[in-house]
């Protein structure tokens, strides 16, 4: 049998003898993530899968891993990371795949599943800069500091009661004739 080398495809005819147990790797296109913003394969998926017969029941336990890039949620780089399975489990119907089993599309989903909603390239990235965007990883940008985003400031949380002075007393008000 001649498997493609994006598949991950378990040769069953012969299960009825003997539980199979099978290893090997896959090419990572098999995510199909060529158009995906967020997420790039990386490289192969590696994987280990046990294969028994339970009545007319193929029951497939295993693991996987792969390479993945995926973009920060802060910075707005690509980073690697590894997504792991480490307890894949399904049951098909032998009769429905008497020769090969297909596992690729259920494999490729549980891998998925385990990519976090908010990736983060680390836990100390420090993101962009809001006003000019300069990636902070890279180094402070020389804008001022906003007081507005200062948490720290005791006046900040007066400003939000509406205790402060009125704008017209202020020397942010409309200027005066001279
Ligand atoms: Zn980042
Ligand atoms: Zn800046």
């Amino acid at each position: 049998m001649r498997v493609p080398d994006d598949k991950i495809w378990v040769e069953v005819s012969q299960i009825a003898r003997a539980p199979m147990d099978v290893e090997g790797e896959a090419n990572g296109r098999l995510f199909a993530l060529e158009h995906d913003p967020y997420v790039h394969q990386n490289g192969p998926v590696s994987y280990k899968i046990h294969v028994e017969l339970a009545g007319q029941d193929l029951v497939v336990t295993g693991s996987a891993e792969a390479p993945l890039a995926l973009l920060c949620g802060r910075c707005g780089r690509f980073f690697s990371t590894n997504v792991k399975i480490s307890s894949f489990l399904r049951a098909y119907n032998w009769n429905d795949h008497p020769e090969v089993l297909d596992l690729t599309g259920d494999i490729r989903e549980d891998l998925l599943l385990e990519v976090p909603p908010y990736p983060v390239c680390s836990p100390d990235c420090r993101g962009r800069c809001p006003q000019c965007g300069k990636n902070l990883n890279d180094g402070p940008c020389g804008c001022p500091p906003r007081p507005d985003w200062d948490e720290g400031s005791p006046w900040g949380e007066l400003d939000n009661l509406g205790l402060g002075v009125p704008p017209e007393q202020s020397g942010d008000g409309p200027a005066t004739k001279q």
